[in-house]
């Protein structure tokens, strides 16, 4: 299905009959705030390649975009059973979405974790031990260190038992969040995704699209919304 049109109405359809839909987002999500992403012609890692600091835009200036909002649409639909982000930028809870309904597999720049119980808090607080009495810690998780257990386990537990599974603004790359999609396709879930540029599951995926993510969600979740009146009528 080349006209975009359509893509965004078949993604609308199945958003509908979903009983299961998780959503995985990636750096590309929020390049559409103003956010450099990694590996982009203007990315952290392409700068630090080129032996240059990161791009001067700072997590602190960027507002969550219609992308962030049509998800928290979705939940607001009681449609999003699930969200995994490979973002640290904040801008998911900022945007509204339930922390209940969030992993944040690389941890969000605005929280410490505790080094023994595992708990968040905000940096904001400006403590420096938890409550337990161990040392609190970022939460970002460096490159080659191992990813948060819970988050990791929730993640691929959702992604087992979901039917629709949308992939927004990664180049699934990274591993392991890189085999959630394939979790899902394994289960038997539909799966889309929304990624400018190549990822290595496009000739896998049920539908693409390689338009810009505010090009495409927004106005799929507008066109779910007239499909449930319809729905309920
Ligand atoms: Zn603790």
């Amino acid at each position: 299905m080349r006209n975009l049109e359509e893509r965004i109405q078949k993604l609308a359809q199945w958003i509908f009959e979903a009983n299961y839909l998780v959503v995985f987002t990636g750096a590309g999500i929020s390049t559409e705030s103003g956010l450099p992403d990694f590996r982009g012609p203007d990315g952290i890692w392409t700068r630090q390649d080129k032996g240059l600091p990161p791009p001067p835009r700072l997590f602190s200036e960027v507002e969550p975009n219609a992308g962030h909002d049509a998800i928290v649409e979705l939940q607001k639909l009681g449609k999003l059973r699930f969200l995994i982000s490979q973002n640290v930028d904040n801008l998911h809870l900022q945007s509204g979405i339930r922390p209940d309904l969030l992993a944040e597999l690389h941890g969000n720049t605005t929280k410490l974790r505790c080094l023994r119980c595992k708990v968040q808090v905000d940096k904001s607080l400006g403590l420096k031990t938890c409550s337990c009495g161990s040392p609190l810690v970022s939460s970002v998780v460096n490159f080659g260190d191992p990813l948060p257990a819970k988050e990791l386990h929730d993640s691929f537990d959702h992604a087992s038992r979901c039917d629709l599974f949308i992939v927004v603004g990664s180049s699934l790359v990274v591993s392991p969040a890189n085999e959630m999609p394939r979790t899902a396709l394994r289960s038997g879930a539909r799966l889309v995704i929304i990624n400018k540029g190549e990822t290595p599951l496009d000739s896998s995926c049920h539908l693409r699209f390689d338009e810009k993510i505010g090009k495409v969600l927004p106005p799929a979740v507008e066109r779910l919304k007239k499909i449930m009146r319809k729905g309920k009528r």
